[in-house]
C-alpha cells in the first residue's frame, strides 16, 4: 500500500506531497512538530502530545492550524488511509508560506503536514542487554523545551553517536566545567539510578524537551514506590551510576549499559530499569 500523507487539507501519496520552497519551515526551520505512536491501532498518550504541540506553537506565536479535535480527525484519517496498526505519526506545523523575510509575515496561514511510518521498536537483544551511548557537548539553543523542527545540533550529535557505533548521544551543558550537567539525549530523555539508589532525571525548563514518555515514567516510578527526583545529574555522577536508561516515544524505556566505552555498573540493565520497562510497555499495550 502506498504511504499517504496529509498536507494542508489534502491526502495523497507521500511521493507527491509538496510544500512550497517559500515555506518558512524550509527557509528558517520556523515550525514545530510532534511524534506519536500507534500501538495495535491505539494512539498512546495522544492528549499529552497534542497539549505539547499546542504549547510549542504558543511559545513561537504560530497560529494553530485547526482545533485539537480537527487535528485528531486528520490523524485518524491518515492512519486509516495508511492501513497500519503499529506506526509513528509525525505532525509538523510551520508558520506558513511567505516571501523570504525574517519577521513574521502579516497573513501567512500555517502549514500542516501529517505523515506516518512503520514503527520500529528496539529489538529483543537491545532491550535485554542495553544500548550504548556517547556523551557530547550540548550545542543547542536556549529553548529546548520547544519541539522545534530546527534540529541541526541534534542531527550532528546523533550522527556522531552512529559513527561511534552507538544509538544515542547524551549532551552535557558546559565544556568549561570540570563536572558538567547532563541535559538529555539528542532525541531522548536521560535517567540514572544514582549511587544512593535515587532515580534522577533533569527537571523540565528551557534546557530539555519535556518528554511525554518522561512524564509517564515519572508517574509509573512513583506508583512503583521508586524514590525519584527531578534533579540534574553530572557526568561524574553518570559514570558512578548504578543504572542508566533513556526514554522516548520511539525508544520506550531502554537500558543504557555502555557510556563512552565504559560499562554502567556491572554492564547489565538494573532492577529499577527493568521494572519501568515492563510498566511502560504495559502502559502502551505492548
Ligand atoms: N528530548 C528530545 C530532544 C527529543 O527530541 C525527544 C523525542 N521527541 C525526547 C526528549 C523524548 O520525548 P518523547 O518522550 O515525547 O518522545
Amino acid at each position: 500500500m502506498a504511504r499517504i500523507a496529509y498536507v494542508n487539507g489534502r491526502y495523497g501519496p507521500i511521493s507527491a506531497a509538496r510544500v512550497s520552497v517559500e515555506d518558512r519551515g524550509f527557509q528558517f526551520a520556523d515550525g514545530v512538530y510532534e511524534v506519536l505512536k500507534l500501538i495495535r491501532g491505539r494512539l498512546v498518550d495522544a492528549d499529552r502530545h497534542l497539549a505539547r504541540l499546542r504549547r510549542s506553537l504558543g511559545e513561537l506565536r504560530i497560529e494553530p492550524p485547526c482545533s485539537d479535535a480537527a487535528l485528531q480527525r486528520v490523524v485518524k484519517e491518515t492512519i486509516t488511509r495508511n492501513g497500519l496498526g503499529n506506526a509513528l505519526i509525525y505532525i509538523q506545523v510551520s508558520r506558513g508560506t511567505a516571501p523570504r523575510n525574517h519577521p513574521f509575515p502579516a497573513a501567512a496561514k500555517p502549514t500542516l503536514v501529517v505523515t506516518l511510518r512503520r514503527l520500529n521498536l528496539p529489538g529483543a537483544t537491545e532491550l535485554e542487554k542495553g544500548t550504548k551511548i556517547i556523551t557530547l557537548l550540548d550545542e543547542r539553543w536556549g529553548r529546548c523545551d520547544i519541539k522545534s523542527t530546527g534540529l541541526l545540533p541534534n542531527v550532528l550529535a546523533k550522527q556522531a553517536a552512529q559513527e561511534a557505533g552507538c544509538r544515542e548521544a547524551w549532551l552535557y551543558d558546559a565544556a568549561a566545567s570540570d563536572d558538567p550537567v547532563i541535559t538529555e539525549g539528542s532525541s531522548t530523555n536521560a535517567w540514572i539510578v544514582d549511587e544512593n539508589g535515587v532515580l534522577r532525571t533533569h527537571p523540565t525548563g528551557s534546557a530539555i524537551l519535556g518528554g511525554v514518555t518522561r512524564s509517564v515514567v515519572l508517574e509509573l516510578a512513583v506508583a512503583a514506590g521508586v524514590k525519584v527526583e527531578q534533579r540534574a545529574f553530572t557526568l561524574g555522577e553518570l559514570r558512578r551510576a548504578r543504572e542508566a536508561f533513556l526514554t522516548s516515544a520511539t525508544s520506550l524505556v531502554l537500558p543504557v549499559t555502555t557510556i563512552d566505552g565504559h560499562p554502567v555498573a556491572n554492564g547489565m540493565p538494573g532492577e529499577t530499569t527493568r521494572r519501568l520497562m515492563a510498566d511502560y510497555a504495559a502502559h502502551c499495550g505492548i
